[in-house]
Protein backbone atom coordinates (compact mmCIF):
# COMPACT_ATOMS: atom_id res chain seq x y z
CA UNK A 1 0.00 0.00 0.00
CA UNK A 2 1.42 3.43 -1.12
CA UNK A 3 2.50 5.41 2.01
CA UNK A 4 1.31 9.25 1.73
CA UNK A 5 3.32 12.04 3.97
CA UNK A 6 1.46 14.22 5.41
CA UNK A 7 4.04 17.16 4.72
CA UNK A 8 2.90 17.16 1.03
CA UNK A 9 -0.83 18.05 2.34
CA UNK A 10 -2.58 20.81 4.35
CA UNK A 11 -3.89 20.31 7.92
CA UNK A 12 -7.24 21.15 7.88
CA UNK A 13 -7.68 23.78 10.49
CA UNK A 14 -11.08 22.51 12.10
CA UNK A 15 -11.20 21.94 15.56
CA UNK A 16 -13.84 21.38 18.20
CA UNK A 17 -14.81 24.99 18.33
CA UNK A 18 -14.22 26.35 14.96
CA UNK A 19 -15.36 24.11 11.84
CA UNK A 20 -16.57 23.73 8.52
CA UNK A 21 -19.47 22.15 9.44
CA UNK A 22 -21.91 20.25 12.26
CA UNK A 23 -24.09 17.62 12.59
CA UNK A 24 -28.14 17.44 13.32
CA UNK A 25 -29.93 14.33 14.40
CA UNK A 26 -33.80 15.28 13.85
CA UNK A 27 -34.40 11.77 13.89
CA UNK A 28 -33.39 7.90 14.28
CA UNK A 29 -36.33 6.59 11.64
CA UNK A 30 -35.25 5.45 8.42
CA UNK A 31 -36.96 3.89 5.26
CA UNK A 32 -34.25 1.95 4.51
CA UNK A 33 -31.14 -0.43 6.23
CA UNK A 34 -27.84 0.12 5.08
CA UNK A 35 -25.66 -2.42 6.64
CA UNK A 36 -22.57 0.23 7.02
CA UNK A 37 -25.50 2.63 9.47
CA UNK A 38 -24.01 3.54 13.12
CA UNK A 39 -27.47 4.32 13.96
CA UNK A 40 -30.39 2.43 15.27
CA UNK A 41 -33.07 2.79 13.45
CA UNK A 42 -36.44 3.60 15.66
CA UNK A 43 -40.10 4.25 13.97
CA UNK A 44 -40.53 6.38 16.55
CA UNK A 45 -36.87 8.32 16.61
CA UNK A 46 -38.44 12.17 15.41
CA UNK A 47 -37.50 14.60 17.72
CA UNK A 48 -40.17 17.20 18.98
CA UNK A 49 -39.72 20.83 17.01
CA UNK A 50 -38.69 22.60 20.34
CA UNK A 51 -35.60 20.00 21.02
CA UNK A 52 -34.08 20.44 17.18
CA UNK A 53 -34.52 24.15 18.05
CA UNK A 54 -32.75 23.97 21.11
CA UNK A 55 -29.68 21.64 19.63
CA UNK A 56 -29.52 24.13 17.01
CA UNK A 57 -28.76 27.06 19.15
CA UNK A 58 -26.51 24.79 21.33
CA UNK A 59 -24.63 24.02 17.70
CA UNK A 60 -24.58 27.69 17.10
CA UNK A 61 -23.77 28.65 20.85
CA UNK A 62 -20.51 25.77 21.52
CA UNK A 63 -19.31 26.12 17.55
CA UNK A 64 -18.27 28.17 15.00
CA UNK A 65 -19.67 26.61 12.07
CA UNK A 66 -20.22 27.12 7.70
CA UNK A 67 -22.99 24.31 7.55
CA UNK A 68 -25.17 22.15 9.81
CA UNK A 69 -25.88 18.74 8.39
CA UNK A 70 -29.31 17.38 8.56
CA UNK A 71 -28.69 13.57 9.48
CA UNK A 72 -30.12 11.13 11.18
CA UNK A 73 -32.11 8.84 10.59
CA UNK A 74 -33.40 9.71 7.22
CA UNK A 75 -33.98 13.33 8.02
CA UNK A 76 -37.03 13.88 4.93
CA UNK A 77 -39.02 11.72 7.24
CA UNK A 78 -39.11 14.46 9.78
CA UNK A 79 -42.58 15.72 9.62
CA UNK A 80 -40.84 19.57 10.41
CA UNK A 81 -37.91 19.20 7.60
CA UNK A 82 -39.02 22.48 6.11
CA UNK A 83 -38.99 24.63 9.87
CA UNK A 84 -35.86 22.93 10.45
CA UNK A 85 -34.07 23.81 7.40
CA UNK A 86 -35.75 27.82 7.86
CA UNK A 87 -34.27 27.41 11.60
CA UNK A 88 -30.59 26.63 11.07
CA UNK A 89 -31.26 29.40 7.87
CA UNK A 90 -32.22 31.63 10.21
CA UNK A 91 -28.83 31.92 12.40
CA UNK A 92 -26.73 32.83 8.78
CA UNK A 93 -25.94 28.83 8.38
CA UNK A 94 -26.09 26.60 5.22
CA UNK A 95 -28.56 23.47 5.85
CA UNK A 96 -27.11 20.69 4.13
CA UNK A 97 -29.58 17.65 3.91
CA UNK A 98 -28.01 13.84 4.27
CA UNK A 99 -30.70 11.59 2.73
CA UNK A 100 -30.98 8.26 1.03
CA UNK A 101 -33.35 10.75 -1.37
CA UNK A 102 -35.71 7.74 -1.69
CA UNK A 103 -38.87 10.41 -0.79
CA UNK A 104 -37.24 12.92 -2.33
CA UNK A 105 -39.50 14.38 -4.96
CA UNK A 106 -39.60 17.46 -7.53
CA UNK A 107 -41.85 19.37 -5.55
CA UNK A 108 -40.29 18.82 -2.47
CA UNK A 109 -37.06 20.01 -3.83
CA UNK A 110 -39.29 23.30 -4.48
CA UNK A 111 -40.60 23.34 -0.72
CA UNK A 112 -36.79 22.49 0.56
CA UNK A 113 -34.69 25.55 -1.64
CA UNK A 114 -38.06 28.00 -0.17
CA UNK A 115 -36.87 27.29 3.23
CA UNK A 116 -33.42 27.43 2.37
CA UNK A 117 -31.86 24.93 1.60
CA UNK A 118 -28.30 24.88 0.61
CA UNK A 119 -27.24 21.36 -0.82
CA UNK A 120 -28.06 17.72 -0.10
CA UNK A 121 -25.52 14.89 0.48
CA UNK A 122 -27.18 11.91 -0.93
CA UNK A 123 -26.31 8.34 0.70
CA UNK A 124 -26.45 5.78 -2.09
CA UNK A 125 -24.61 2.75 -1.96
CA UNK A 126 -25.31 -1.13 -2.83
CA UNK A 127 -25.93 -2.27 0.64
CA UNK A 128 -28.68 -0.14 1.39
CA UNK A 129 -31.36 -2.87 0.57
CA UNK A 130 -33.12 0.13 -1.72
CA UNK A 131 -36.40 -0.55 -3.18
CA UNK A 132 -35.95 -1.40 -7.32
CA UNK A 133 -32.40 -1.58 -7.03
CA UNK A 134 -31.77 -4.36 -4.58
CA UNK A 135 -29.10 -6.28 -6.85
CA UNK A 136 -27.34 -2.93 -8.57
CA UNK A 137 -23.99 -2.36 -8.12
CA UNK A 138 -22.22 1.06 -7.82
CA UNK A 139 -21.63 1.60 -11.10
CA UNK A 140 -25.48 0.68 -12.30
CA UNK A 141 -26.48 2.98 -9.01
CA UNK A 142 -24.75 6.09 -11.33
CA UNK A 143 -27.89 6.01 -12.97
CA UNK A 144 -29.78 6.87 -9.65
CA UNK A 145 -27.32 9.52 -8.72
CA UNK A 146 -27.86 11.30 -11.60
CA UNK A 147 -31.56 11.31 -11.40
CA UNK A 148 -30.89 13.31 -8.32
CA UNK A 149 -28.01 15.62 -9.72
CA UNK A 150 -30.23 16.24 -12.29
CA UNK A 151 -33.33 17.34 -10.32
CA UNK A 152 -30.89 19.47 -8.40
CA UNK A 153 -29.61 21.30 -11.33
CA UNK A 154 -32.84 21.65 -12.93
CA UNK A 155 -34.39 23.22 -9.51
CA UNK A 156 -30.93 25.18 -9.31
CA UNK A 157 -28.00 26.81 -7.39
CA UNK A 158 -28.37 23.71 -4.83
CA UNK A 159 -24.94 21.70 -3.95
CA UNK A 160 -24.66 18.01 -4.81
CA UNK A 161 -23.12 15.87 -3.39
CA UNK A 162 -22.63 11.73 -3.12
CA UNK A 163 -21.49 9.35 -0.28
CA UNK A 164 -21.29 5.80 -0.08
CA UNK A 165 -19.79 3.24 2.24
CA UNK A 166 -16.82 1.11 0.76
CA UNK A 167 -16.51 -2.12 1.26
CA UNK A 168 -13.82 -4.32 0.72
CA UNK A 169 -16.04 -6.14 -2.22
CA UNK A 170 -17.34 -3.15 -3.49
CA UNK A 171 -14.16 -0.60 -3.49
CA UNK A 172 -13.46 -1.88 -7.27
CA UNK A 173 -15.85 0.23 -8.61
CA UNK A 174 -14.91 3.54 -7.00
CA UNK A 175 -12.73 4.42 -10.10
CA UNK A 176 -16.06 4.01 -12.16
CA UNK A 177 -17.97 5.78 -10.13
CA UNK A 178 -14.78 8.81 -9.55
CA UNK A 179 -14.88 8.79 -13.46
CA UNK A 180 -18.98 9.12 -13.63
CA UNK A 181 -19.02 12.18 -11.56
CA UNK A 182 -15.93 13.84 -13.68
CA UNK A 183 -18.18 13.10 -16.77
CA UNK A 184 -21.33 14.90 -14.49
CA UNK A 185 -18.92 17.67 -13.38
CA UNK A 186 -20.95 20.50 -14.21
CA UNK A 187 -23.95 18.93 -11.70
CA UNK A 188 -22.11 16.83 -9.02
CA UNK A 189 -20.09 19.05 -6.85
CA UNK A 190 -18.53 16.28 -4.50
CA UNK A 191 -18.26 12.27 -3.94
CA UNK A 192 -17.22 10.92 -0.44
CA UNK A 193 -15.82 7.61 0.17
CA UNK A 194 -16.57 6.61 3.39
CA UNK A 195 -14.43 3.28 4.18
CA UNK A 196 -16.92 1.08 6.27
CA UNK A 197 -15.18 -0.09 9.92
CA UNK A 198 -16.43 -2.23 12.65
CA UNK A 199 -15.03 -3.04 15.97
CA UNK A 200 -13.90 -6.39 16.05
CA UNK A 201 -15.61 -8.34 18.89
CA UNK A 202 -12.89 -11.04 18.58
CA UNK A 203 -10.44 -8.69 19.56
CA UNK A 204 -11.22 -6.51 21.62
CA UNK A 205 -13.13 -6.15 25.08
CA UNK A 206 -15.10 -2.98 25.88
CA UNK A 207 -15.49 -1.24 29.14
CA UNK A 208 -16.75 1.89 30.69
CA UNK A 209 -14.41 2.39 33.71
CA UNK A 210 -14.09 -1.10 35.29
CA UNK A 211 -17.74 -2.04 33.88
CA UNK A 212 -17.23 -4.70 30.89
CA UNK A 213 -19.89 -3.93 28.18
CA UNK A 214 -21.94 -5.85 26.05
CA UNK A 215 -20.89 -4.60 22.76
CA UNK A 216 -23.29 -7.05 20.67
CA UNK A 217 -25.85 -4.39 21.99
CA UNK A 218 -24.02 -1.54 19.41
CA UNK A 219 -25.70 -1.84 16.50
CA UNK A 220 -21.95 -1.13 14.83
CA UNK A 221 -20.69 -4.35 16.73
CA UNK A 222 -22.54 -6.39 14.57
CA UNK A 223 -20.08 -8.54 12.24
CA UNK A 224 -20.89 -9.02 9.01
CA UNK A 225 -18.71 -11.99 7.43
CA UNK A 226 -15.17 -11.11 6.01
CA UNK A 227 -14.76 -7.44 7.31
CA UNK A 228 -11.37 -6.08 7.04
CA UNK A 229 -11.17 -2.45 7.75
CA UNK A 230 -9.99 -0.45 4.40
CA UNK A 231 -7.50 2.47 4.75
CA UNK A 232 -8.03 5.93 3.06
CA UNK A 233 -4.40 5.59 1.59
CA UNK A 234 -5.59 1.73 -0.05
CA UNK A 235 -8.28 4.36 -1.83
CA UNK A 236 -6.28 6.79 -3.03
CA UNK A 237 -3.56 4.29 -4.58
CA UNK A 238 -7.28 2.57 -6.32
CA UNK A 239 -7.92 5.97 -7.89
CA UNK A 240 -4.21 7.09 -8.81
CA UNK A 241 -3.66 3.71 -10.82
CA UNK A 242 -6.88 5.33 -13.12
CA UNK A 243 -5.58 8.83 -12.59
CA UNK A 244 -1.87 8.89 -12.30
CA UNK A 245 -2.35 12.80 -12.17
CA UNK A 246 -4.65 12.11 -8.73
CA UNK A 247 -3.46 13.81 -5.69
CA UNK A 248 -4.79 14.97 -2.77
CA UNK A 249 -4.40 18.44 -1.48
CA UNK A 250 -5.73 18.84 2.32
CA UNK A 251 -6.19 16.35 5.36
CA UNK A 252 -7.41 15.97 9.29
CA UNK A 253 -5.55 13.31 10.96
CA UNK A 254 -6.64 11.08 13.60
CA UNK A 255 -6.45 11.61 17.45
CA UNK A 256 -4.58 8.88 18.33
CA UNK A 257 -2.19 7.80 15.46
CA UNK A 258 -1.00 10.83 13.87
CA UNK A 259 0.48 9.13 10.62
CA UNK A 260 -3.51 8.11 9.54
CA UNK A 261 -5.32 10.19 7.22
CA UNK A 262 -8.83 10.51 8.39
CA UNK A 263 -10.21 12.90 6.15
CA UNK A 264 -7.93 13.05 2.59
CA UNK A 265 -9.74 15.89 0.01
CA UNK A 266 -8.73 15.76 -3.57
CA UNK A 267 -10.11 18.69 -5.73
CA UNK A 268 -10.11 18.28 -9.15
CA UNK A 269 -10.17 20.61 -12.17
CA UNK A 270 -12.22 19.74 -15.43
CA UNK A 271 -14.94 20.40 -17.82
CA UNK A 272 -16.45 18.12 -19.69
CA UNK A 273 -14.21 17.85 -22.23
CA UNK A 274 -11.13 17.31 -20.38
CA UNK A 275 -9.68 16.70 -17.13
CA UNK A 276 -6.14 19.54 -15.95
CA UNK A 277 -5.42 18.72 -12.89
CA UNK A 278 -5.90 18.80 -9.18
CA UNK A 279 -5.56 21.76 -6.41
CA UNK A 280 -2.60 21.42 -4.39
CA UNK A 281 -2.00 21.96 -0.75
CA UNK A 282 -1.36 25.81 -0.84
CA UNK A 283 -3.85 26.85 -3.18
CA UNK A 284 -6.76 25.24 -0.17
CA UNK A 285 -5.21 26.91 2.16
CA UNK A 286 -5.16 30.22 0.74
CA UNK A 287 -8.90 28.87 0.06
CA UNK A 288 -10.12 28.21 3.53
CA UNK A 289 -7.46 30.89 5.41
CA UNK A 290 -9.61 33.96 3.41
CA UNK A 291 -13.26 32.27 3.63
CA UNK A 292 -12.40 32.55 7.48
CA UNK A 293 -10.79 35.73 7.30
CA UNK A 294 -13.84 37.49 5.73
CA UNK A 295 -16.77 35.67 6.83
CA UNK A 296 -15.35 34.17 9.91
CA UNK A 297 -15.96 30.57 9.10
CA UNK A 298 -14.05 27.58 7.40
CA UNK A 299 -15.46 26.89 4.48
CA UNK A 300 -17.56 23.83 3.82
CA UNK A 301 -19.82 23.37 1.07
CA UNK A 302 -19.66 25.76 -2.28
CA UNK A 303 -22.49 26.88 -4.46
CA UNK A 304 -22.67 24.87 -7.93
CA UNK A 305 -21.92 28.37 -10.03
CA UNK A 306 -18.91 28.95 -7.53
CA UNK A 307 -17.71 25.59 -8.74
CA UNK A 308 -18.36 26.44 -11.99
CA UNK A 309 -15.86 29.54 -12.01
CA UNK A 310 -12.24 27.28 -11.43
CA UNK A 311 -11.30 29.72 -13.63
CA UNK A 312 -10.55 31.99 -10.91
CA UNK A 313 -9.11 29.23 -8.90
CA UNK A 314 -6.55 29.46 -11.56
CA UNK A 315 -5.42 32.99 -9.89
CA UNK A 316 -3.87 31.21 -7.18
CA UNK A 317 -1.10 29.63 -9.24
CA UNK A 318 0.97 32.49 -8.17
CA UNK A 319 1.24 30.34 -5.01
CA UNK A 320 0.15 26.97 -5.71
CA UNK A 321 2.49 24.95 -8.12
CA UNK A 322 -0.05 22.75 -9.34
CA UNK A 323 -2.13 25.42 -9.97
CA UNK A 324 -0.20 27.05 -12.11
CA UNK A 325 0.64 24.11 -14.10
CA UNK A 326 -3.34 23.50 -15.07
CA UNK A 327 -3.09 27.48 -15.83
CA UNK A 328 -0.58 26.77 -18.76
CA UNK A 329 -2.07 23.58 -19.60
CA UNK A 330 -5.71 25.05 -19.88
CA UNK A 331 -4.65 28.37 -21.74
CA UNK A 332 -2.94 26.86 -24.46
CA UNK A 333 -5.93 26.79 -25.85
CA UNK A 334 -7.40 30.48 -26.47
CA UNK A 335 -10.70 29.33 -26.96
CA UNK A 336 -10.70 28.06 -23.21
CA UNK A 337 -10.96 31.76 -22.21
CA UNK A 338 -14.88 31.07 -22.88
CA UNK A 339 -15.32 27.85 -21.64
CA UNK A 340 -15.85 26.85 -18.30
CA UNK A 341 -13.73 25.36 -15.69
CA UNK A 342 -15.47 23.25 -12.54
CA UNK A 343 -14.03 22.00 -9.47
CA UNK A 344 -15.06 19.41 -8.11
CA UNK A 345 -13.80 16.80 -4.54
CA UNK A 346 -13.04 14.05 -3.66
CA UNK A 347 -13.38 12.97 0.29
CA UNK A 348 -12.35 9.80 1.26
CA UNK A 349 -13.10 9.51 5.42
CA UNK A 350 -11.84 6.85 7.29
CA UNK A 351 -13.59 6.90 10.39
CA UNK A 352 -12.65 5.57 14.15
CA UNK A 353 -10.19 2.96 14.14
CA UNK A 354 -9.55 0.67 16.77
CA UNK A 355 -5.62 0.98 17.53
CA UNK A 356 -3.73 -2.35 18.79
CA UNK A 357 -3.39 -1.03 22.45
CA UNK A 358 -7.27 -0.43 22.43
CA UNK A 359 -7.19 3.29 21.44
CA UNK A 360 -9.70 4.86 19.47
CA UNK A 361 -8.28 6.68 16.82
CA UNK A 362 -11.09 9.39 15.97
CA UNK A 363 -11.03 12.21 13.30
CA UNK A 364 -9.15 14.83 14.58
CA UNK A 365 -11.33 17.89 14.26
CA UNK A 366 -14.09 15.99 13.88
CA UNK A 367 -16.69 17.92 11.68
CA UNK A 368 -19.60 15.53 12.06
CA UNK A 369 -19.84 16.38 16.18
CA UNK A 370 -23.22 16.52 17.20
CA UNK A 371 -25.15 17.44 19.86
CA UNK A 372 -26.46 15.16 23.08
CA UNK A 373 -27.90 15.76 26.10
CA UNK A 374 -26.50 19.42 26.16
CA UNK A 375 -22.46 18.36 25.26
CA UNK A 376 -20.70 17.77 21.96
CA UNK A 377 -20.44 14.20 21.07
CA UNK A 378 -19.38 12.53 18.09
CA UNK A 379 -22.23 11.34 15.77
CA UNK A 380 -20.54 7.79 15.16
CA UNK A 381 -20.67 7.15 18.95
CA UNK A 382 -23.97 7.88 19.28
CA UNK A 383 -25.11 4.57 20.38
CA UNK A 384 -22.60 4.79 22.87
CA UNK A 385 -24.08 7.78 24.31
CA UNK A 386 -27.71 6.70 24.46
CA UNK A 387 -26.72 3.44 25.63
CA UNK A 388 -24.97 4.12 28.56
CA UNK A 389 -24.78 7.75 28.77
CA UNK A 390 -20.61 7.48 27.89
CA UNK A 391 -18.26 6.52 25.00
CA UNK A 392 -16.54 2.69 25.85
CA UNK A 393 -12.82 2.15 26.05
CA UNK A 394 -11.57 -1.00 24.28
CA UNK A 395 -9.22 -2.93 25.73
CA UNK A 396 -7.12 -5.68 23.52
CA UNK A 397 -8.21 -9.46 24.64
CA UNK A 398 -4.57 -10.10 24.86
CA UNK A 399 -3.23 -7.28 26.09
CA UNK A 400 -1.40 -9.62 29.55
CA UNK A 401 0.06 -10.81 26.76
CA UNK A 402 1.18 -7.82 25.38
CA UNK A 403 2.37 -6.12 28.10
CA UNK A 404 4.66 -9.29 29.45
CA UNK A 405 5.76 -9.58 25.91
CA UNK A 406 7.09 -5.75 26.34
CA UNK A 407 8.64 -6.11 30.12
CA UNK A 408 10.38 -9.33 29.07
CA UNK A 409 11.48 -7.06 25.84
CA UNK A 410 12.77 -3.94 28.13
CA UNK A 411 14.28 -6.35 31.29
CA UNK A 412 16.41 -8.39 28.74
CA UNK A 413 17.58 -4.96 27.26
S1 LIG B 1 -14.89 11.21 14.50
FE1 LIG B 1 -16.71 10.06 13.92
S2 LIG B 1 -18.31 11.62 13.79
FE2 LIG B 1 -16.36 12.67 13.69
S3 LIG B 1 -15.92 12.85 11.52
FE3 LIG B 1 -14.88 11.03 12.25
S4 LIG B 1 -16.32 9.39 11.80
FE4 LIG B 1 -17.49 11.31 11.71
Amino acid sequence: MIKLNHQNYYRLPWNLTDNSITWLEPTSKCNLACLGCYRKNEMDGHKPLEEIKEEIRLLNQYRRTDGISIAGGEPLLHPNIIDIVKEIKNYGLKPIINTNGHILTKDFLKELKKAGVFGFTFHIDSKQGRPGWKDANELQLNELRYHFAKMLSEVGDISCSFNSTVYRDTMQYIPGMVKWAEQNIDIVQVMVFILYRMANNNLFDFYIGPVEINSNELVYNIQPENVVDIKAEEIYELIKKEDPEFDSCAYLNGTSDPESFKWLLSVKLANKKRRYGYLGCKGIEIIQTFHHLFTGRYLAYARPKTQAKGRSLLLLGAFDKRLRKIFFKYYRNPLNLFRKLYSQSIMIIQPIDILEDGRQNMCDGCPDITIWNGKLVWSCRMEEQLNYGFNVQAYPKNLREIIEKQRNKYQKN
